[in-house]
């Protein structure tokens, strides 16, 4: 008989975006005439930068010409691709990562859940509640149980530190999903301390980077000293410059970062990962690499930056407006998401702005229990469609 992975059956069913489709599509059918405007998505809604569409052209004109035609290229990304992004998300910020500590892939959701490969079965995890599913589903399908969970609250800014954490590996998101929170470089650090002293791994997704508009907060986790032999960072070109159908994302694995063996002997992060990835995937296209090549291009980056201060425009008339309404609400400003404190039960909360508002967001409660009394608010949306969710809200709340 064919016995399934039984880890499957221990993982919650994603009944969060499933239940959200199924109460909005019944709103819909009982009013057929609501404009229902979603602000629940994580997804971005503005086009491809120009610099970007013109590399793909380009890029596909490659594909179609014999003497520029690229198949298969080299699984860890392409030298171009790794070169630029060495220069621009690090060494431009003078944090010092070359060209080949960073490994390219085709999005940072596979990274965030493959990297947990490198590890050993009986290794403690440590995540924030709420979370990016990701880290916590990926673990227990791999058949770890032991998973810790550090409640993001209002008490601690929604920014837990690591008194008292016993774990081996943490998984760190900032700008965090979904609480849209950021670190400062002090608590950054006392997490690099806590993992050096106690040889544990730093997993630090940093898919919002671009986001960070506050000087000072840290937009990568190398800023920290002693970073480099504690952490990997994993980032994306989705959220950065609307990759999210393009997907293409990468980690830094910086050399000499390394486990241990059964033994106590040191075994290097740099190379199990690049074994794993050359084993199990093929690489990023060559599309998409030249897209992700373009974004770090100068014309790129101020395209790109100038469509996520579109999306963070959007959430600064979110905040003002739910502000006003006398809700206290966290993240927005290096973020693209409110988290917004609705003072009860958050799939109630979820109910009233679709029944009352035709208004679509996320309950808290779906990303974990510390979630339960919050609603997460995009802001990858048009102006027009918030505004008008502005002037509904403050019509029903
Ligand atoms: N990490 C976080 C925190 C995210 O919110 C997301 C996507 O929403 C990802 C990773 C995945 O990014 P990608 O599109 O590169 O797979």
């Amino acid at each position: 008989m064919l016995h399934v992975n039984e880890n499957y059956s221990k993982i919650k069913p994603t009944y969060l975006f499933a239940e959200i489709a199924h109460r909005v599509a019944a709103h819909q059918a009982a009013h057929p005439e609501a404009k229902v405007i979603r602000l629940g998505i994580g997804d971005v809604t503005e086009p491809l930068a120009p610099s970007v569409v013109a590399a793909l052209h380009r890029a596909v004109d490659d594909e179609a010409d014999r003497s520029r035609f690229h198949g298969y290229g080299p699984e860890q990304g392409y030298a171009f691709l790794r070169e630029k992004i060495a220069e621009v998300d690090f060494r431009a910020r003078g944090v010092e990562v070359s060209a080949d500590e960073i490994l390219v892939s085709d999005g940072a959701k596979c990274d965030c859940g493959n990297f947990q490969e490198l590890f050993a079965g009986d290794v403690r995890i440590a995540v924030g509640d709420p979370v990016y599913p990701v880290y916590v589903d990926t673990n227990v399908m791999a058949g770890r149980s032991d998973i810790r969970l550090l409640p993001c609250t209002a008490a601690n800014g929604f920014v837990p530190g690591p008194e008292g954490c016993d774990a081996d590996i943490v998984y760190l998101c900032y700008p965090n999903n979904p609480t849209g929170a950021v670190a400062t470089k002090a608590q950054l650090q006392a997490w690099v301390d806590w993992a050096n002293e106690r040889k544990a791994l730093i997993i630090f997704d940093a898919a919002y980077e671009a986001f960070i508009r506050t000087p000072g907060i840290p937009h990568s986790i190398y800023e920290c000293a002693g970073a480099r032999t504690c952490a990997v960072e994993i980032r994306s070109f989705s959220k950065t410059a609307g990759f999210t159908g393009i997907r293409c994302g990468y980690t830094v694995v910086p050399d000499g970062l390394s486990a241990y063996a059964a033994d106590g002997r040191p075994v290097e992060l740099r190379g199990m990962w690049t074994r794993r990835q050359t084993t199990k995937f093929n690489g990023a296209s060559y599309l998409t690499q030249r897209a992700a090549e373009a974004v770090c291009s100068p014309e790129g980056q101020a395209e790109t930056r100038a469509t996520v201060d579109f999306y963070l425009g959007n959430a600064a008339i979110m905040k003002e407006a739910l502000r006003g309404l006398g809700y206290a609400v966290t993240g927005g400003d290096d973020s693209p998401y409110l988290w917004v404190d609705v003072k009860g039960d958050s799939w109630a909360f979820f109910d009233r702005l679709l029944a009352e508002a035709n208004v679509v967001t996320t309950p808290g409660a779906g990303f974990g229990a510390a979630g339960e009394g919050y609603i997460r608010i995009s802001a990858f949306n048009s102006r027009e469609n918030v505004l008008e969710a502005v002037s509904r809200l403050k019509k029903v709340l």
